[in-house]
């Protein structure tokens, strides 16, 4: 009797497990001639949304992928990696990660484990994340989306702006500093005039400035528009033409010039947000939640600036 007791019990959890269990659906789009993208939800990382919130790119080379940045979870990554596979069935040799923020690069496991690839990205994230030490996305998301993903050590730090090839491939890297994460890197291939921005440039939704400085992402932003780039892969968004980047200077721009403002007629922490509108963005995704945050946090920045 207790025999079958226990197995209905089992019958009924799995019945319940296959119910929940989590499957990202992710489809590739091509934004080059050689380069496929994945772009993530314009919501904050959920257990409906398993994490994918951000953007995920496959390059291309002449016998293998080159990725920039691998995905919130392993599981996701493995289901990028079979779409990819429909296109080309080559291995993952380079993994590169444009910033510390987790949701960028918990996929890097995946093709460590499967291919032993090279990872490559900034020193912080090896420094702020270890194996056994739950990040953002752990609190996050369910232990279900989570199975199989795993902190391992990057194989090689940018620390400095490096041309490198990889597969027939170049690839600058372009250390800005602290801009939206604490340390931020620009990828740009100069044959195909592709940006990847990282978190740097974000559209159709309000950047998270959590860790970011105002002035550090104008910087930044300055910097990718010194370059001659056709296609820019956003961090977080859908719009990788020329214009993808027009959101970020403007959100950036007014937010300086109307927190300098707020600072001038010291209107102080406690009535930044109620001074300092950002109407222009009441629309994007996130308005809400992240822009008074960022408001705030800007007004703490900006306090006692002086321009340069
Ligand atoms: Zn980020």
């Amino acid at each position: 009797m207790l025999h079958l007791i226990s197995k209905l019990c089992l019958l009924t959890s799995l019945s319940i497990g296959s119910i929940y269990a989590f499957e990202y659906k992710l489809e590739p789009k091509q934004v080059s001639e050689n380069i496929w993208c994945f772009f993530g939800k314009l919501e904050m990382p959920t257990k409906e949304n398993g994490g994918n919130m951000s953007n995920h790119c496959y390059i291309k080379g002449k016998n293998s992928y080159i990725l920039v940045d691998s995905g919130p979870t392993y599981k996701f990554a493995q289901a990028a990696y079979k779409e990819m596979e429909k296109i080309a069935k080559l291995p993952v040799r380079v993994v590169l990660n444009t910033h510390e923020h987790d949701d960028h690069w918990l996929g890097n496991n995946f093709y460590k484990e499967k291919f032993n690839a090279k990872l490559i990205g900034v020193k912080l994230q090896d420094e702020n994340y270890t194996e056994g030490e739950p990040s953002r996305m752990h609190h996050l998301l369910s232990h279900d989306i989570l199975e199989g993903t795993h902190i391992v050590k990057l194989d090689e730090h940018i620390t400095k702006p490096i041309t490198k090839k990889f597969d027939g491939e170049t690839i600058e890297f372009i250390p800005v500093g602290q801009g939206h994460s604490k340390f931020d890197v620009l990828m740009y291939m100069p044959q195909r005039k592709v940006m990847f921005a990282g978190d740097i440039v974000m559209n159709g939704r309000i950047t998270s400035n959590r860790e970011g400085l105002v002035i550090g992402q104008l910087k930044a932003l300055n910097t990718i528009q010194q370059y001659d780039w056709n296609i820019l892969i956003p961090g977080h968004g859908y719009d990788f033409s020329k214009s993808a980047i027009d959101e970020s200077i403007q959100y950036f721009s007014l937010l300086k010039k109307r927190i300098l403002k707020g600072v001038e007629e010291d209107v102080g922490l406690a009535g930044a947000n109620k001074f300092v509108q950002m109407v222009e963005f009441k629309d994007k995704a996130l308005f809400d939640l992240l822009n008074p945050r960022n408001v705030s946090r800007a007004y703490g920045e900006l306090e006692f600036y002086e321009e340069e």
